[in-house]
């Protein structure tokens, strides 16, 4: 059994410790280290395991810990073991000194104890349940059995801020399940001997097992990033403390070169970037209404033109279509509308009104290299050729072809 100090005190960055069981992991690589009193957290709850390193007694020099060290890359428990997943073996009875890796520690210590005020939060407005947690390397997720309003999900955001910034204490108390009968908690699931119950003043009673902050203003802020959802419920995504910070430090970044793009101030980005995208969209409809007038125009100016290849740089494949299907109702022959460029390469559509195309365009795709298809008098695909390529490629195979070029 594992003497778990961090129940005892959840900042205890090192401790010292003896070596009770070595063996190799289910991953070979990896051996699975047992000690007699552990500061490193086993994953559980949602919030994962600690890292860090052991450092190995020097039995050489009484009371000092050599520079040797392994790595301690996950912790785990199983039953009343808790066990570190390390790089290297260490034997049975060395002391060593375990120091945690703090940072991690702590942002799930932030994050964990932030998702109490939030859950908390949402299940006195609520009603809610906190049925599944989940934390990942940079933020978390909860999911919650009913749907919130969006203004509903603002609110808690505030009000779970505003218990960070009273820096309320995080109140641990073990109950037995008698005494613990008379609380009122949440729970995920049912439990049993000794009942954890962690307090936050007006914010949440909840029984857990996980590490906490001792104060709700080391968490620093909370923010919701995202919510869906889920289940007939909600997922949500949240960072608090340091994530929290890092993620709104990026979205700064982000919209401080949106705002220099824009020439807008920061706080007016949303509304510039509207703007942008209504007069794209309003640019946009005014060029294909352009387009199809030129496309009109060049099917008068072609009418009994007999065989045409028309180049469309510029255009797209569709537009190529649409080309060549107004053509082929005027030209009297062939129409042959190429779109691209030599560096994208080139579309094409081929028409003949009630015509037969298919052994033209056979014969014109195993000269230019191309592929495509379609019903006899209509045809579309590409080639892999230049321009100068595909001009003579047609000069040659009809000298009375003319050849075009539309250009917006
Ligand atoms: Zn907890």
């Amino acid at each position: 059994m594992t003497e778990r100090l961090y129940y005892q005190d959840a900042y205890i960055k090192e401790f010292n410790a003896c070596v009770t069981g070595c063996g190799k992991d289910r991953n070979q690589d990896r051996y699975r280290i047992t000690l007699d009193r552990s500061a490193f957290y086993p994953e559980g709850g949602g919030q994962s395991g600690d890292r860090g390193v052991l450092v190995l007694h020097d039995k050489a020099s009484e009371n000092a810990f050599a520079a040797a060290q392994i790595r301690v890359l996950d912790t785990q428990e199983e039953g009343d073991d808790i066990y570190l997943i390390c790089a290297d073996a260490v034997p049975v009875g060395t002391s060593v000194r375990g120091i945690l890796d703090w940072e991690y520690r702590f942002d799930r210590m932030q994050n964990h104890s932030g998702e109490h005020i939030v859950s908390g939060l949402i299940h006195e407005r609520y009603g809610y349940h906190n049925v599944g947690f989940h934390m990942s390397q940079d933020r978390m997720t909860i999911d919650l059995d009913g749907e919130i309003p969006e203004d509903g999900l603002a609110e808690i955001e505030k009000r779970a801020n505003e218990i960070v910034w009273a820096n309320l204490p995080v109140m641990t108390a073990v109950y037995s399940r008698e005494e613990a009968e008379g609380i009122a908690y949440r729970s995920k699931k049912e439990l049993e001997g000794e009942i954890r119950v962690v307090t936050i003043p007006g914010a949440d009673v909840c029984a857990c097992c996980g590490t906490h902050v001792a104060h709700t203003g080391e968490i620093g802020v909370i923010k919701i990033l995202s919510h869906e959802r889920f289940k007939g419920g909600v997922r949500m995504e949240l960072a608090c403390g340091r994530w929290a910070y890092e993620f709104l430090a990026q979205v700064f970044c982000q919209n401080h070169e949106v705002s220099v793009h824009l020439s807008s101030r920061m706080m007016e980005t949303g509304n510039a970037a509207k703007r942008l995208v209504e007069e794209h969209s309003r640019l946009k409809g005014d060029l294909i209404g352009m387009r199809y007038q030129m496309i009109e125009r060049t099917a008068e100016e072609l009418e009994g033109a007999g065989n045409v290849v028309i180049f469309a740089p510029g255009m797209d494949a569709v537009m190529a279509q649409k080309l060549t299907a107004k053509v082929m109702e005027t030209c009297g022959g062939n129409a042959f509308a190429f779109a691209g460029s030599e560096e994208e390469g080139y579309k094409y559509a081929a028409g003949r009104k009630d015509g037969d195309l298919k052994n033209v365009i056979k014969e014109m795709n195993r000269a230019l290299d191309g592929r495509g298809g379609g019903k006899p008098f209509f045809l579309q695909g590409s080639v892999q050729a230049t321009r100068s390529r595909i001009e003579a490629y047609f000069l040659e195979a009809d000298p009375s072809i003319s050849i075009h070029e539309l250009r917006m």
